[in-house]
């Protein structure tokens, strides 16, 4: 199955994304990721993405479009993948369509208050990308990751004026990208209203939409 998942910064997206890559045996891409990483290296690239991410701008479509391309390519995505940050423009969803099939698109709708109480305790693993939080998901040990070990920190952009802005950024960015996928794909909305809502609940309402849609047959 081929699936691009939407929610807000703080909707759990990338929690619910690691669950539906264990249940559905395909692997989930977040270009965010991916950039951090190319990020760090002190190539012209990295120096440019950096630039990009610490002014809170999007990566030029042509950059971002040639990393999706590359990543979907390779042998783990032949049955499919998880898409977690792209599209983020038409250009994006366009490029996608030329190499890519999309199965379905689920957009998680998420209240702003819940959002400011999940973000403003956000917690990401250095090392590893895998996501806590202070109060709703809290790791074993204070400031160390359960899986690997790894270092816990803020992100820079998790602050409530931060926060306000990024969602007025994505509301604008999302607007046109859903209508262009409710005319073309199978699409469901999948509520995700309350702040600590546990992440196999949401995934369960994925799993119900994906059913609903014929995509999954148990
Ligand atoms: P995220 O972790 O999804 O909030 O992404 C962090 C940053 O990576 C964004 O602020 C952008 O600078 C960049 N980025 C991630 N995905 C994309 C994308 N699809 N298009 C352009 N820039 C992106």
């Amino acid at each position: 199955m081929r699936l691009i998942l939407f929610g807000p910064p703080g909707s759990g997206k990338g929690t619910y994304a690691s669950i539906l890559e264990k249940r559905l045996g395909i692997p989930k891409i977040n270009t965010g990721d991916i950039f951090r990483e190319i990020a760090k290296s002190k190539t012209e690239l990295g120096e440019k993405i950096r630039e990009c991410m610490n002014s809170g701008e999007l990566v030029p479509d042509d950059i971002t479009i040639k990393v999706l391309k590359g990543r979907i390519s390779k042998p783990d995505c032949e049955n499919g993948f998880i898409l977690d940050g792209y599209p983020r423009t038409i250009p994006q969803a366009e490029a996608l369509e030329k190499i890519s099939d999309i199965d379905v698109v689920i957009n998680l709708v998420v209240p702003q208050r819940v959002i400011l109480a999940r973000l403003s305790g956000r917690l990401i693993c250095k090392k590893c990308n895998t996501i806590f939080h202070e109060k709703y998901l809290k790791p074993k040990k204070p400031g160390v990751c359960d899986k690997c070990g790894g270092e816990l920190y803020h992100r820079e952009d998790d602050r409530p004026k931060a926060i306000k802005q990024r969602l007025k950024v994505y509301q604008d960015q999302l607007k046109p990208l859903i209508k262009y996928y409710k005319e073309r794909k199978s699409f469901a909305n999948v509520k995700c209203n309350k702040v600590d809502i546990p992440p196999e609940v949401v995934a369960d309402r994925i799993f119900l939409a994906l059913k609903k849609l014929g995509l999954l047959k148990r």
